[in-house]
């Protein structure tokens, strides 16, 4: 008998939602990924993308990529650590480090690969990390693979983060890591309460900007949650993906020369994975000259946020605290969502399902995201449609 086998025929979740007709992953994008995309030979809107400025089609991030490819080649043969560095690496740490107002940057393979690697090497036996509990799954894989002792605190709940840190010992690194805005929710960390804890318990803070990146920061900088809240300065270390606002794949980390030097030199998903492409690495570095020098992309984004959140909530749609582009649309029910998710796919609307782990089983919810490049009109056609459905399954 295959044991391996048997015990996975065990795992039959997704062959039920097939045999219902309601399985709602991977489906295949034919065409270039602006708001409208082709799935199926079906045009639809994308609800469902994290590319918040939608700089992914962008002919200048295109170009860079296309030029990088041709000088340098296709891939990386190595890590940043040994053969692959290349000069456009080294270039992007510095803007981005220049950027984020920080001494230095190092570029991850990914940006789930930038919180598995920095947590699991940066502190150590001796120390704590105390993290929310809604963090994502990218920092609770650094968790695991790291030794120090963890506490978690509810989500955003300062008194059980204050309680948490009382238990820390005063002589030991204590590490508070947060996302900046929430994945799934689209609501911000509590960094001013947060500062002011780790002042008084003396704790060091890492903020994960995967999704302020491009989206929040004073006077439209996109600079990510730490620059809206004025306290980058309060800020340790500094997390970011390209695979959102940067158009790109990969990730980074910046902060203090002493800190980053000694991940450059220890954690593991640097050292032991290959750098990021030429291509990767001219298309996030394209996209952040763009995010610096166009921030009218941001105050768009903006203006479609407010106004997309105005028109759920007159609808009587439950958002949840969400004050950015991402907005969840509570279903509470599994098979509920996935046929929501079916339904605006045959309406030509493309959302994204979110189901345990990725919120707790009792909130599944559909996620709704925008783009800057989003039109009013295709907003208030995704909007009416939602509201019927929701209607028509006494949602709402
Ligand atoms: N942090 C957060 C908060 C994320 O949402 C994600 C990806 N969804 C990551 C890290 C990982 O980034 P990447 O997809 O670039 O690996």
């Amino acid at each position: 008998m295959n044991l391996l086998r048997e015990k996975m025929m065990k795992y039959d979740a997704p062959q039920r939602a097939k045999a219902a007709g309601i399985y709602p992953y991977f489906r295949a994008i034919e065409s270039d990924q602006d708001t409208e995309v082709v799935i199926s030979g079906k045009k639809v809107l994308m609800f469902g993308s994290n590319a918040y400025l939608g700089l992914t089609n962008h002919p200048k991030v295109i170009e860079a990529a296309v030029a990088a490819t041709k000088k340098y080649g296709t891939g990386m043969a190595g890590s940043r650590f040994l053969n692959g560095t290349l000069d456009i690496h080294i270039e992007l740490e510095r803007k981005l480090a220049n950027f984020m107002n920080k001494d230095e940057a190092i570029v991850f393979s990914t940006g789930f690969s930038v919180n598995e690697g920095v947590l699991g090497c940066l502190t150590g036996r001796e120390d704590y990390i105390i993290w929310d509990e809604r963090d994502h799954a990218s920092i609770i894989e650094g968790l695991r693979t790291s030794f120090s002792t963890k506490y978690k605190f509810r989500h955003n709940d300062m008194a059980h983060l204050e309680k948490q840190l009382k238990r820390c010992d005063a002589q030991s690194v204590k590490l508070i890591v947060v996302d900046g805005v929430f994945s799934m929710e689209g609501d911000l960390t509590n960094l001013p309460e947060i500062v002011k804890l780790a002042r008084k318990y003396n704790a060091n803070i890492m903020v994960d900007e995967a999704h302020s990146l491009g989206v929040l920061g004073k006077k439209y900088s996109g600079r990510g949650v730490c620059d809206h809240f004025g306290l980058l300065g309060d800020v340790d270390l500094v997390m970011g993906t390209f695979s959102k606002s940067l158009a790109s794949i990969g990730g980074f980390i910046a902060g203090d020369y002493p800190v980053i030097n000694y991940l450059r030199h220890n954690a593991r998903t640097n050292i032991f994975s290959a750098s990021i492409t030429p291509a990767a690495t001219a298309a996030a570095t394209a996209a952040l000259d763009i995010l610096k020098s166009e921030p009218e992309r941001v105050k768009r984004l903006w203006e479609l946020t407010y106004y997309a959140i105005n028109q759920f909530k007159e609808r009587g749609f439950e958002l949840g605290p969400t004050s950015t582009p991402i907005m969840p649309l509570y279903v509470r029910d599994n098979d509920k969502t996935f046929l929501i998710t079916k339904m605006l796919f045959e309406n030509g609307i493309f959302v994204n399902p979110v189901v345990s782990p990725a919120v707790s089983p009792g909130d599944t919810l559909i996620r709704f995201s925008l783009m800057a490049t989003h039109t009013i009109d295709q907003i208030d056609f995704a909007i009416e449609n939602i509201t019927k459905i929701f209607k028509k399954l006494d949602l709402l």
